[in-house]
């Protein structure tokens, strides 16, 4: 087979050109990292886990009418996706005060929010991805007025289907990220939901004992961040009965 065109590779995943045109193969890596790269990991199987996972939101999102860019998963770490321009935005949509809104505010981690919040951060790791307001958006055009009312509202769908989805399975879903893209349709663009939903890009909370099920065990030490993403994949039901995700036994 060809060697496939490498088209991006970032921190935990790498884009290569898709079959067709306008699509992408999304390969998920092992490697973690955390503080703007500063701490870095791999961590066997989290790629794995994060394209069950990722797969298993996203379809759920288009199938309730939520766009995103997931196509169809192809193997145990890639999937094939739509191609889209990327918002230099990270979107954060938060339901409990934990991370930077903490340590900002001085508001204590676990104090439930009066309403879901949403911020704007600029996707740029030299500068440390800092939080924007609307006003630098528009003034610096990297979106307009339309598209941020849109990835607002996009935003909050995307928080009501996993916010519904986690309670079922007792998990507090505390704040995540997601990354907008563009596509054109004819003369018409659209903004779908891109990138990965995963424990990468979440704060998961066990409703019951507060454990963590996220990034936060490798970014604070706290576990093995596999062992928590698969804990949040079988209760969702996207593992395999086993839960295991180890290769064939070879039998003697
Ligand atoms: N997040 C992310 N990528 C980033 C920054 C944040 O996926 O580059 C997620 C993070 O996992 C959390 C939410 O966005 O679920 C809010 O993160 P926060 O602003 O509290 O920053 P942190 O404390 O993670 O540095």
């Amino acid at each position: 087979m060809a060697r496939r065109k490498k088209i991006y590779e970032g921190k935990a995943k790498i884009l290569y050109e898709g079959p067709e045109p306008g699509t992408l193969v999304q390969y998920f890596k092992d490697d973690a990292t955390a503080f703007n790269a500063e701490k870095r990991a791999t961590i066997d199987g989290k790629g794995v886990l994060n394209n069950r996972l990722s797969e298993f939101f996203m379809s759920g999102l288009n199938a309730i009418g939520v766009p995103t860019h997931f196509i169809r998963r192809l193997n145990m770490r890639e999937q094939l996706i739509r191609s889209v321009e990327i918002i230099p935005l990270e979107v954060v949509i938060r339901n409990v005060a934990a991370g930077s809104i903490s340590k900002r505010l001085g508001i204590e981690e676990g104090t439930a929010l009066p309403r879901p919040i949403v911020e704007f951060y600029y996707k740029d790791d030299a500068l440390g991805d800092p939080l924007v307001a609307e006003e630098h958006v528009i003034a610096f055009g990297w979106a307009n007025q339309q598209d941020l009312d849109d990835m607002v509202a996009l935003g909050l769908r995307v928080n009501d289907f996993l916010s519904g989805l986690m309670m079922g399975v007792g998990i507090k879903l505390v704040d995540f990220k997601i990354e907008i893209g563009r596509i054109w349709e004819g003369d018409y663009m659209r903004l779908i939901v891109a990138d990965e939903i995963s424990p990468d890009s979440c704060r998961l909370w066990d409703m019951k004992t507060g454990q963590k099920l996220d990034k936060d065990v490798f970014r604070r030490d706290l576990g093995d961040l596999a062992d928590a993403y698969t804990e949040v994949a079988k209760r969702l039901g996207v593992l395999p009965d086993q839960g295991t995700m180890s290769g064939p036994t070879l039998v003697n």
